[in-house]
């Protein structure tokens, strides 16, 4: 039996809105799942109600195969880092550590061994006599980190952790708590709107939209293998290109480009599409300038190009269609001219255009 079962969780708030649509998911020992959708999608919802800091409306919540439902925050054996770290600023870096633990009465040489435990884990014995306001945005984010480590709990939720901090600092952050997550071995429910993010940290991801879970999978699937249009929209930077056509002929008009779609799908298939409208997609970087045997050809006027030192976006136009390129910079095309370029088959997605679901 997995560690967490989440199974048919629903939310709906007093003011009758239905936050999250039967959520189900099983967590293993040590999992680092992410959370990931657009603003408003449900994800602190589900921690929270996770976390027993909301009530959970329908479905039941176990941990070791025991429904906590109704268990409190501290009987679930959970610590939360949230996106405001709410250090008490009064206090040094050392008491902000120990202060759950003095609360509870805990044995002062105990506090003391444990405090400078995280704070070696987390790089932070140097600065244990400092206040918070005296560290930089990453350190402090550090010491919330350890506030929740000091507890060994095993679950660990997080809420858009770095969200208060500069770009650099949240690839540096990124990498530290994979490491804290590998070293304390806690099962780890992480919550960000940032795909980068989920991408980079998660053993699995849950992308989710208005409530409703869309895929579930790892980095790796969610990538290669998205289900739907939103997933395959919202996983990858800059993100797949689409464009919408009705298939005539067993042919998808792309601008004036006739692609075939007879290198995807069965005659079956192309039969019972014909008339209708499919979403063809392809990623930015899956492109090889030129034409390619075998491949889907594309001619597109180069709009705009963003060199960016390890690649240059290419914004082009496929007569009203608009597209990203993603290429080697050394190859990087002059504005307003045309290009031609080439879509491997294994790179093409089709969903369907009605349910937007990928076409098999
Ligand atoms: P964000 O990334 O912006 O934090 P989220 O995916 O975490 O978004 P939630 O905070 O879980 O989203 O909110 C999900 C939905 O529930 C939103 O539409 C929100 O407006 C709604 N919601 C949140 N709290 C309440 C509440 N107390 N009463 C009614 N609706 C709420």
């Amino acid at each position: 039996m997995a560690y967490l079962t989440l199974k048919n969780i629903n939310k709906i708030y007093p003011n009758g809105f239905h936050a999250v649509h039967d959520f189900n998911l099983e967590i293993e020992k040590g999992e680092f799942i992410v959370f990931v959708g657009p603003s408003g999608c449900g994800k602190s919802t589900t921690l929270r109600m996770i976390a027993g800091l909301e009530d959970i409306s329908n479905g039941d919540f176990l941990i070791d195969g025991v429904r906590v439902n109704e268990k409190g925050p501290r009987e679930r054996g959970i610590a939360m880092v949230f996106q405001s770290y709410a250090l008490y600023p009064q206090m040094t870096v050392y008491d902000n550590l120990a202060f759950g633990l003095t609360l509870q009465g805990v044995d002062e040489e105990v506090i003391e061994q444990k405090v400078q435990n995280v704070a070696k884990i987390l790089g932070l014995t140097d600065y244990l006599e400092r206040l918070p306001k005296a560290l930089s945005g990453g350190q402090r984010q550090r010491v919330a980190v350890g506030r929740a480590l000091i507890r060994k709990v095993g679950i660990f939720l997080m809420d858009e952790p770095l969200s208060n901090l500069d770009a650099k600092q949240r690839v540096t952050m990124r990498s530290e708590i994979t490491q804290i997550h590998q070293r304390t071995g806690a099962s780890t429910i992480y919550v960000t709107h940032d795909q980068t993010e989920a991408m980079t940290m998660a053993d699995r991801i849950v992308v989710m939209k208005e409530g409703y879970i869309q895929q579930v999978g790892s980095p790796y699937e969610l990538y290669f293998n998205p289900v739907n249009v939103f997933v395959a929209g919202f996983i990858g930077e800059p993100p797949m290109n689409f464009s919408r056509g009705t298939v005539k002929d067993g042919k998808l008009m792309i601008g004036k480009n006739a692609m075939d779609l007879s290198c995807k799908l069965s005659s079956d298939r192309l039969k019972e599409y014909e008339g209708k409208e499919i979403v063809f997609g392809y990623r930015p970087e899956a492109i090889v300038l030129g034409a390619v045997a075998g491949a889907q050809q594309i001619t597109a006027s180069v709009e705009l190009t963003e060199l960016l030192g390890d690649n240059t976006n290419v914004y082009v136009d496929i007569q009203g269609v608009k597209n990203i390129l993603k290429i080697d910079p050394h190859d990087t095309p002059e504005m307003d001219t045309e290009i031609v370029y080439s879509i491997p088959t294994e790179s093409i997605y089709l969903f369907d255009g009605v349910t937007e679901k990928v076409i098999k």
